[in-house]
């Protein structure tokens, strides 16, 4: 065997620790559905334009970490580093900014991004992605950062923040930008980040040198550059934040890794993950459906690393529900009674109730041992004799008690007790 293993940068998700994977992704997505926003399914690749164009040519997701591959019909096709983008694609491709405004929508799925692995930094990655299209209504952002909180707080996480700022938009950034570019003019930069800046000025905010950090601290900032719209529009979202309980802390340096963002910007940040603590993200995003060829539309978004969030609430020593699975396990002793345990399985099945029984011959004890590692509340175990007699043995796993059913009983009886 050559010893085949999962790529770098990428990881198996195995029983039983999966149990925890979906259930961090459902509680996520949870508030989501409460909220009247409805679950889009979009390919994991896309025509390169799409992430190209939207998610932008200067950033490092496009530049550097873009899985891009020509098929065998000659299209230049890449694996989705974001779902945003493919969502937007699709909100255009359907006109559904014909129909009802906003349009809500949620989607759930892999990401790809070609980035240097290390804790909380992977190849392959799962986000929770939400998107609110059509409409420039500040309790709308507000509606979308609380449900991303909700998420997070339905899981018990408590050690987070929420980061927020806006980012301005056509009406005063650009005045902003220039007056960025000539003080940032005036600094001691390393060729690399001349050239960042002028390509996007603000990424040098973000750059975590301490050399470069200790000169930007009369930088300009765009939140005391703001029009007087974009101004209102920030005040109204942090009103609305406010009367819906989310507690946020003011982030005037924050810039995302993507292109797109207008005005409202924010990152939810867990204080114990290290470098990678970065747990969702998103904003407004008023030039992307534009800039994709679609209509000008606004909208709002954001990203939830789920694998990010598992490490958080790990981090946070949280006991996430984990259902065990399965609530009834049939031991059997002998052939006959083999064919009544794999029958009364799949009636339990169809019923709706959570069953399993040993395969492959494996002894009482055997038996006994896979009954109590799956976790059931009840165990029935049922031999030859017990056929004769008409019953099966049920014991409550939590008490140690057995009773003798009758078999006629039994799937009525093990229904009633799940
Ligand atoms: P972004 O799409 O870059 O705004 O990221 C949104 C969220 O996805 C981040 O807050 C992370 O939780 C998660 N994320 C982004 N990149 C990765 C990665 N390489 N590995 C794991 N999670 C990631």
């Amino acid at each position: 065997m050559s010893g085949l293993v999962a790529p770098k940068g990428t990881f198996d998700t195995l029983p039983p620790e999966s149990a925890r994977f979906l259930a961090v992704r459902d509680t996520l997505t949870a508030p989501l559905r409460r909220a009247g926003y409805g679950y889009v399914e979009t390919p994991v690749f896309e025509d390169t334009a799409v992430f190209a164009r939207g998610v932008g040519e200067s950033t490092d997701v496009v530049s550097k970490e873009m899985y891009t591959f020509t098929d065998r019909g000659d299209r230049s096709l890449t694996l989705r580093p974001e779902l945003t983008a493919g969502l937007v694609r699709a909100f255009i491709e359907h006109r559904l900014y014909a129909g009802a405004l906003p349009v809500k929508l949620w989607s759930v799925g892999s990401a790809f991004r070609y980035e240097r692995p290390q804790a909380g930094r992977y190849r392959h990655f799962t986000q929770v992605d939400v998107e609110a299209l059509g409409v420039d209504d500040p309790a709308l952002d507000a509606e979308v950062v609380a449900l991303a909180d909700q998420g997070y707080r339905d899981l018990g996480l408590t050690d987070y923040e929420l980061q927020l700022t806006s980012l301005g938009d056509a009406t005063c950034r650009p005045q902003y930008r220039e007056l960025l570019t000539s003080f940032l003019a005036g600094l001691d930069l390393d060729d690399d980040t001349r050239r960042r800046a002028e390509i996007n000025p603000l990424r040098v905010l973000d750059d975590k040198r301490p050399e470069v950090q200790s000169q930007l601290v009369d930088a300009p900032l765009m939140v005391d550059h703001l029009s007087d719209a974009t101004k209102a529009h920030y005040d109204a979202v942090r009103q609305h934040l406010a009367d819906l309980g989310v507690a946020w802390v003011e982030a005037p340096r924050l810039v995302r890794g993507l292109d797109y963002y207008t005005k409202t910007t924010f990152e939810f940040v867990h204080a114990r993950l290290g470098s990678q603590s970065g747990i969702g993200g998103g904003g407004r995003y008023d030039g992307l459906s534009a800039a994709l060829g679609g209509p000008d539309v606004s909208g709002i978004g954001y990203a939830v690393g789920v694998d990010r969030t598992i490490l958080a609430v790990q981090a946070e020593g949280l006991d996430v529900a984990v259902a065990s699975g399965i609530d009834v396990f049939v031991v059997h002793l002998g052939e006959e009674a083999k064919r009544f345990a794999v029958r009364l399985v799949g009636q339990l099945r169809a019923a709706g109730v959570a069953a399993d029984t040993v395969y492959g011959g494996r002894g009482l004890k055997g038996a006994m041992k896979a009954a109590d590692r799956s976790g059931a509340a009840r165990v029935v175990v049922v031999g030859e004799r017990d056929l004769a007699e008409g019953v099966a043995q049920v014991k409550t796993m939590a008490t140690g008690e057995q009773v003798a059913v009758p078999l006629t009983e039994l799937a009525t009886s093990l229904r009633a007790s799940v």
